[in-house]
């Protein structure tokens, strides 16, 4: 193995360390971007590398099969490049599409249709595998492993689009936050994507405004 692969380039990126808070797969993945529209906005994914790495950390494919593809890539960065090009134009589609439905809007048409043509590039790779007591989509390792790794989240996009999941959809409302999540607590008053984060800056930020107060 060469060196720049035993230094681990999927441990060292940021996207594998990101918090899967959202309770879906393509939700989580909306949410590879953090700070959205503030100063300290941050794309989690930056490079084909990290797109390996986050659907590692995800649970979407194995570790072994995303260091192959990373061999892959080594060998053809314009491919890798244009690669996450895609990946990129289907994660603002997924957040988009998640923002305007939380906020009880209409997606507009040409989000739903890009998410249908997703959907339809998905299915045109996949076959049906067994996995265990049931079966599952596998996508072929070719063409820099795009089945794989936009395959499970094109497939989870329309899956939260037409299913029950949806009425449960929420934005953080933390400022410049832009995490969108499923709010699957008992009582639905789940409201910010990271209590830690999100909830503590803004109760700290209450408490700040409460000591200017004269
Ligand atoms: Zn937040």
């Amino acid at each position: 193995m060469d060196r720049k692969l035993q230094s681990d380039p999927l441990a060292a990126s940021s996207a594998a360390r990101l918090g899967l808070i959202a309770g879906r797969l393509c939700l989580d993945f909306a949410n590879t971007a953090s700070g959205r529209g503030g100063p300290k906005q941050l794309d989690h994914l930056r490079r084909y590398e990290d797109l390996a790495a986050w659907a590692v950390h995800a649970g979407a494919i194995e570790r072994p099969a995303a260091l192959e593809l990373l061999r892959q890539a080594e060998a053809a960065p314009d491919a890798a490049a244009a690669l996450l090009v895609r990946a990129l134009a289907l994660r603002e589609l997924c957040h988009r599409l998640a923002m305007t439905l939380a906020a009880g809007g209409q997606p507009a048409p040409a989000d739903l249709a890009g998410a249908a043509a997703a959907w339809r590039s998905a299915l045109a790779t996949a076959t049906l595998a067994p996995a265990g007591a049931r079966f599952d989509w596998r996508w072929p390792a070719d063409d820099l492993g795009a089945g794989w790794l936009l395959g499970p989240l094109a497939l989870d996009l329309i899956a939260l689009l037409i299913g029950p999941d949806l009425a449960r959809l929420k934005r953080c409302p933390g400022a410049d936050c832009g995490w969108v999540f499923l709010d699957r607590s008992r009582n639905g008053r789940r409201r910010w994507c990271e209590m830690r984060i999100c909830g503590n800056r803004a109760k700290a930020r209450r408490h700040h405004e409460r000591r200017l107060r004269p």
